[in-house]
């Protein structure tokens, strides 16, 4: 007999609501379970895109994307306006994805009001608490109060495991990440007009080798993202690449790669891409070069050789794969990386064979009957 209990699913920014929408979606084709999708809107437009699409229309959104805003001011927005909701709605449950401002604040209202966590994506660490900032402390914080582990991988569980989290409340599952892939790709089979836009793209430049950039994280902010714009501007006197770069709107990442790439004939300078239309991208590109967390795990899933822009990783498996290479923000090391993928045939195989280190698809199918049937932490 599965527990009929009322969950409270938190989503604060993009990749939150690409790694839920599959369990959200999972749990409410189980008629017996109620659930609450709390958009706390982190970020704003981005977000939407992903419930859109996943035809999710939140019952609750708080809205409290403001520009520029400190990590002080967020947090504490956070907490009072989460603590209001979860009063309300009083669930049994509360549900937290990742690393996110949203996911250690929204597990912290719960925990002050004695109501147990879930914790999906637990156990990634890189073992620097200033890199990712700050989010490898607010995955350590959740991991804390959580009392239910969905580790990605077995390496996540064996992290916890180390932490002292008990080995009975850590689940793996794979990452949900590989579910909504799946996902959009399905949609797309059924719907190509949603990925139309990448798709002119992608006949503007057929005949080129694709590099698909991004770029987003704090630590690459200043010179790491001039260095970035250097090599690429290196990378782009092949004429054989055309460089596909979605551009985050956050002014240090505009106003460097934007201001100094966009001219070029061969960049396609795109906004931040609707998930199908970025899967589509992904899909069709030759090497991916990023510092986000979620791509990391995606281009391995579709056999994509990925570059790194980050100094360390907690998400190592990629690597371990041999599908991922840190290169940081040297110029020299991102150039030389990417022209050996270029011409070195036999590296490039090794790197693009197709592994899923981060999960077969069924991750929520998991998460969602641990979440029906397991009353132990039920007070
Ligand atoms: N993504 C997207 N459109 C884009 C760029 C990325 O939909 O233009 C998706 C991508 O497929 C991945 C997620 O956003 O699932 C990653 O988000 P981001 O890089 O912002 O955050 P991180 O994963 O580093 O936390």
């Amino acid at each position: 007999m599965s527990y009929i209990g009322q969950y409270f699913v938190l989503v604060g920014t993009r990749p939150e609501a690409i790694k839920l929408f599959p369990v959200i979606n999972e749990l409410r084709r189980q008629a017996n379970a109620n659930v609450f999708v709390c958009a706390t809107a982190q970020h704003r437009e981005l977000l939407d895109q992903v419930l859109k699409l996943a035809n999710i229309a939140p019952d609750f959104d708080l809205d409290l994307m403001r520009p520029n805003q400190t990590l002080d001011q967020l947090s504490s927005r956070l907490l009072l306006a989460i603590g209001e909701v979860i009063d309300r709605v009083r669930p049994d449950r509360v549900i937290v994805q990742g690393d996110t401002s949203t996911a250690m604040i929204g597990a912290l209202a719960s925990y002050y009001r004695r109501i147990p966590v879930s914790h999906v994506e637990a156990g990634l660490r890189s073992g620097d608490i200033y890199a990712p900032w700050p989010e490898e402390v607010n995955r350590k914080i959740v991991t804390t109060i959580a009392d239910q582990h969905f580790a990605p991988t077995g390496r996540a569980a064996d992290v916890l495991r180390r932490e002292n989290v008990p080995s009975d409340r850590i689940y793996v599952t794979g990452n949900t990440v590989v579910d909504a892939l799946h996902a959009a790709r399905s949609l797309i089979a059924a719907n190509p007009d949603l990925a139309s836009y990448s798709r002119s793209i992608l006949t503007r430049r057929s005949g080129q080798r694709i590099v698909l950039v991004t770029s987003h994280r704090r630590e690459n902010f200043g010179d790491g993202m001039n260095r970035i714009a250097d090599a690429l501007l290196q990378i782009l006197e092949r004429p054989d690449v055309a460089v596909v770069l979605p551009l985050h709107p956050n002014p240090n990442v505009r106003d460097v790669l934007g201001a100094r790439l966009a001219s070029h004939p061969r960049v396609e300078m795109i906004a931040p891409q609707e998930y199908p239309d970025f899967v589509q991208l992904l899909a069709a590109a030759y090497i991916v070069v990023t510092d986000s967390g979620g791509i990391q795990e995606e281009a391995p899933a579709l056999g994509k050789p990925v570059l790194v822009m980050r100094e360390t990783t907690e998400r190592p498996e990629g690597i371990e794969a041999g599908t991922a290479r840190l290169v940081g923000t040297d110029t020299n090391r991102i150039v030389s990386e990417v022209l050996r993928l270029l011409d070195n045939s036999e590296h490039y195989s090794a790197m693009a064979r197709a592994h899923n280190p981060f999960g077969d698809g069924r991750a929520s199918e998991r998460i969602v009957k641990v979440l029906l049937n397991d009353r132990a932490s039920k007070g």
